[in-house]
């Protein structure tokens, strides 16, 4: 699933292609609309958008947020597989089909196109999701704040300084209480972090993932943090990581997934040369992975 560095490379490539430009018209797929409008119906949905022009696109968290004239913004979950797209498609044989050649037309990922917006520059936005899980709402931009998925998120990491998030574990009186790599992943805990880069913060920060939250000392959260805005940081700047169907809008692969030190390198030789190897465990349902000599268990 795209996590922040994911997002955020999305969102800054299409914040430079996008504004200015007016949606003309919306399409998806009337088997499995894409495109919901939580009470809003999808004639209401296409009127809506028709013509109208895009001020911004925004993250939060794992979101997209393409805000156009009026009252409505587009809020997109991109969930396992969705990704947002730039380019000419055609539809042929009810299949829309990239009409250059690239990354958009040969790589499988980029072929499962469910919406597709026309814009005013003859270019076109697409939804491309091969699990179908992704979902695109239309939402009046008073109740974006409100919507369930946005309302109860913690903080943005590259948004907080320290002092904020050491508050976020401990506070006068109180102490978060949990595993390190399961806390980091918590949305509502903090926000857009989720396997990869759980594992790359915990091996580059020198904790073990099941480490208790309540057992580290003000020294080591400065250590997590540290690692967590060099980490988030560095991976956008690589276009983050295309381990499954996450790809950049220009159908390209992003670059992070070939300098990962833990996630997925289990039997690998850990990267510091300190003899240990990375192993792969069980946690909450998902996987962890660790250097078994560096990353210290607190
Ligand atoms: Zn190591």
């Amino acid at each position: 699933m795209p996590e922040l560095p994911e997002v955020e490379t999305t969102v800054r490539d299409l914040r430079k292609k996008l504004v200015g430009l007016r949606f003309k018209d919306v399409w998806t797929d009337p088997a499995k609309p894409t495109h919901i409008g939580r009470g809003a119906s999808w004639p209401l949905i296409k009127k809506v958008i028709k013509n109208k022009k895009i001020l911004d696109v925004k993250r939060r968290a794992k979101f997209i947020i393409i805000d156009i004239e009026g009252k409505y913004s587009i809020f997109i979950h991109q969930k396992i597989s969705g990704h947002l797209l730039y380019g000419t498609w055609n539809m042929e044989h009810g299949i829309w089909k990239a009409n250059k050649s690239g990354p958009l037309k040969s790589e499988r990922e980029n072929g499962y196109i469910r919406t597709i917006w026309k814009l005013s520059n003859g270019y076109q936005l697409a939804f491309s999701d091969l699990r179908r899980f992704g979902k695109v709402v239309l939402v009046k931009d008073d109740n974006l704040s409100e919507l369930p998925e946005i309302k109860k998120l913690g903080p943005e990491p590259l948004e907080i300084k320290f002092e904020k998030f050491k508050e976020l574990f401990k506070s006068a009186g109180w102490q978060k209480r949990g595993r390190i790599k399961q806390v980091l992943m918590d949305p509502f805990f903090i926000a857009g972090i989720g396997n990869i880069y759980s594992d790359e913060i915990l091996w580059d920060s020198g904790f073990h993932p099941l480490s208790r939250t309540e057992n580290l000392s003000d020294g080591d959260l400065k250590k997590i943090y540290n690692a967590t805005v060099r980490i988030l940081k560095k991976a956008i700047k690589l276009g983050g990581s295309s381990v499954e169907d996450y790809r950049m809008s220009s159908g390209e692969k992003g670059e992070y997934q070939n300098q990962t030190k833990a996630y997925q390198r289990d039997g690998e030789r850990c990267a510091r040369k300190d003899g240990g190897v990375i192993k792969r465990i069980k946690l909450g349902g998902r996987s962890a992975h660790f250097c078994s000599v560096h990353q210290k268990l607190k």
